[in-house]
């Protein structure tokens, strides 16, 4: 009796196992398919400047259009995309359609909004992605103000690979922020050896600043060591009011957050935010 329980237990567990193996397994396909069908999208979300609170440009955001489940974000996919490789095709697909778009508003006339493209651990590790985007930009046309966003953590896993990469993407003209500014381990020697451009300070200190001194604290020193260092600094998360008035005391140079604009589709950011 004993033998044949430890065995309905063997059995069941791996039943669960290849439960997630195969859900794991169709995800991946149909992001196979989305990739081939055309159903991922990008959504834009508007950043601000500080100051008089113009229109400075936005952050491309990835949306996956499923047939059946409608419109997903990118928490629930990314990691696959990542671990299957399929990040690198689809962050090519972000990477022109952004350019497309960032010429479009050259040519509408609107030559000064700059447009940031997420780029992840995988796509930065690959030995041709500076000739990838290269390429990109290339095959869309010249001049474009298009700029990279990547996260804290992911640039001090190899620095002198970072250094080296994001060195390059700048001569291509790409602007490099520092993305969820904070969360990582920077050590501030490192920090001032990286070529970048912008700090993009976390959502989680924005989310404090107004209720938490301590946030307080930390944020009106990162400002301080942005500044110091000449970068700019934006805030993403902003949510009230409040806390963008406390963002442009501190002479925070850009805001973005859903107080002053949710990720939207393409064409409602170019009626809305265009037209004005
Ligand atoms: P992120 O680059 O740090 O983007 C900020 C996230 O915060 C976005 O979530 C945005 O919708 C959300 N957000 C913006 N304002 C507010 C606010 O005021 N309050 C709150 N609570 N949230 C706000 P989203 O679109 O779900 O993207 C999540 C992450 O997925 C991004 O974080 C980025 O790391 C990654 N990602 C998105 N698009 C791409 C892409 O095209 N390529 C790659 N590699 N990663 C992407
Ligand atoms: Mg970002
Ligand atoms: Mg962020
Ligand atoms: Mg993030």
């Amino acid at each position: 009796a004993e033998a044949r329980n430890r065995n309905e237990r063997v059995v069941m567990y791996s039943e669960a196992l290849s439960d997630r193996a195969q859900r794991r397994i169709a995800l991946e396909r149909e992001l196979r398919v989305a990739l081939e069908a055309n159903q991922f999208e990008l959504f834009l979300q508007p950043k601000f400047a500080a100051r008089g609170d113009v229109l400075a440009g936005a952050e491309a955001l990835l949306r996956w259009r499923h047939p059946q489940r409608g419109l997903i974000a990118p928490s629930e996919f990314i990691p696959v995309l990542e671990d299957t490789g399929l990040i690198v095709p689809t962050g090519r697909w972000v990477m022109r359609s952004a350019i497309a778009i960032a010429r479009r508003w050259r040519e509408a006339g609107h030559p000064e909004l700059r447009l940031a493209v997420n780029v992840s651990a995988r796509e930065l590790r690959r030995d041709d992605f500076v000739a990838d985007s290269a390429a990109s930009i290339a095959a869309c046309g010249t001049g474009h103000r298009l700029d990279i966003e990547i996260t804290e953590s992911l640039l001090m896993e190899n620095i002198d690979h970072s250094i080296d990469v994001l060195r390059r993407m700048r001569a291509l003209g790409f602007r490099v922020h520092i993305d969820d500014f904070g969360t990582g381990y920077s050590s501030l020697n490192y920090l001032s050896r990286l070529p970048v451009d912008v700090l993009k300070i976390d959502q989680a200190f924005i989310a404090q600043i107004a209720d938490n001194p301590e946030s307080l604290a930390l944020v009106t020193n990162m400002i301080g060591l942005a500044h110091a260092l000449d970068l700019r600094v934006v805030a993403e998360g902003v949510e009230h009011e409040e806390q963008a008035k406390l963002l442009r005391l501190l002479r925070c140079d850009e805001l973005q957050g859903f107080h002053l604009g949710r990720p939207m589709p393409v064409e409602e950011f170019e009626r809305t935010l265009l037209a004005r």
